[in-house]
């Protein structure tokens, strides 16, 4: 397996004004234990040219035109992503006096992020195996970003792939304690890409209704090709649940995948500290089973399997990925 990190793709937003203490504290422990393996980590993706045609592949143009826009179009892009500014209009969590960097540098920021994980899906379609310390922006939308997710790493990493190694089919296992809903609705008409999503069965997406106004669905709640929430009180049963959801991605589709990025969030750990990802409590035993269970599946069918980390909050998260990586070294 190779690994790719680069800590100047980390995403620490304080230093941008805002006050949201995502840091990422599980990627030095994980590090710490690849090296201890003798292995290295590869940092060099930065260099890989990503064009605005690149995320026009996956989003709109006009959201894209924002992000390469002025200050005010990105500003709005990034209060909008990152819920900055309140109903009254005020700032919400975000004070621009704090800021070492702007607005455009996160935007930048963001796209060095998305070259981590493009680098990484070449790796696997290459060698079979790679994981990223970074990635998994599963909740951005064609037409804008939400849920902190402000461009889609996974769908763009995926479509670059399809352009640039004319791959034919890529499966998106998504197995984070929230819904990949930004995932499902930019692959909702794509039979080249198929999504699972496993995730907590309430409390996301936040917003009230499923349908809005008119009586349409909200774009967050279309369905990754096999959805499969967990309600509270079928936990023992995720495990099983994800391996048919996992026979039932096999079904879909007469051909082989020629890659599987897997969206190994893992805050459906019992102990993340994340309140919306409260719903889903799983045991580090059971969070060992879920791994192995995915790598597995794609290693006895001889599918390359590329990980991003997505969400995983507090100071217990680097457990679970030290303990598959120790597992699978
Ligand atoms: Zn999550």
């Amino acid at each position: 397996m190779k690994f790719f990190y680069n800590s100047l793709a980390l995403l620490n937003l304080p230093l941008f004004g805002i006050q949201i203490p995502l840091t990422d504290e599980r990627v030095q422990k994980i590090c710490e234990l690849i090296n201890s393996k003798g292995l290295k980590i590869d940092g060099d993706f930065t260099e890989l040219k990503i064009e605005r045609e690149d995320l026009e592949r996956v989003h709109t143009k006009e959201y894209v035109g924002k992000l390469f826009g002025n200050k005010e179009a990105i500003q709005k892009a990034v209060s909008d992503t990152f819920e900055l500014i309140n109903e009254q209009g005020e700032y919400h969590r975000y004070n621009p006096k704090d800021a070492i960097y702007s607005l455009e540098e996160l935007v930048q920021k963001v796209i060095l992020q998305t070259k981590g994980t493009i680098a990484t899906a070449q790796e696997a379609l290459k060698s079979g195996k790679s994981f990223y310390l970074g990635g998994g922006y599963h909740h951005a939308m064609s037409f804008a970003g939400r849920g902190f997710c402000l461009i889609n790493d996974i769908v763009i990493a995926a479509r670059w792939l399809q352009k640039h190694h004319q791959t034919k089919l890529i499966w998106i296992i998504d197995v984070d304690a929230h819904k990949g809903d930004g995932t499902a609705e930019l692959t909702q008409n794509d039979p080249t890409i198929r999504t699972l999503s496993i995730h907590m069965q309430e409390g996301w997406p936040l917003d009230s209704g499923k349908f809005d106004k008119n009586g349409n669905l909200n774009p967050w709640f279309i369905e990754s090709d096999v959805e499969i929430g967990i309600a509270q009180n079928e936990q023992h049963l995720y495990n099983e649940k994800l391996k048919a959801g996992l026979d039932k991605l096999v079904s879909l589709d007469k051909m082989k995948p020629d890659l599987a990025i897997i969206v190994q969030g893992s805050d459906p750990y019992e102990k993340d500290q994340l309140p919306s990802s409260a719903l889903l409590n799983l045991t580090q035993e059971q969070m060992l089973e879920r791994d192995l269970l995915v790598y597995n599946f794609l290693n006895e069918r001889n599918i390359p399997q590329a990980y991003v980390m997505s969400g995983g909050y507090g100071e217990y998260s680097f457990e679970i990925y030290c303990q598959f990586l120790d597992k699978i070294l």
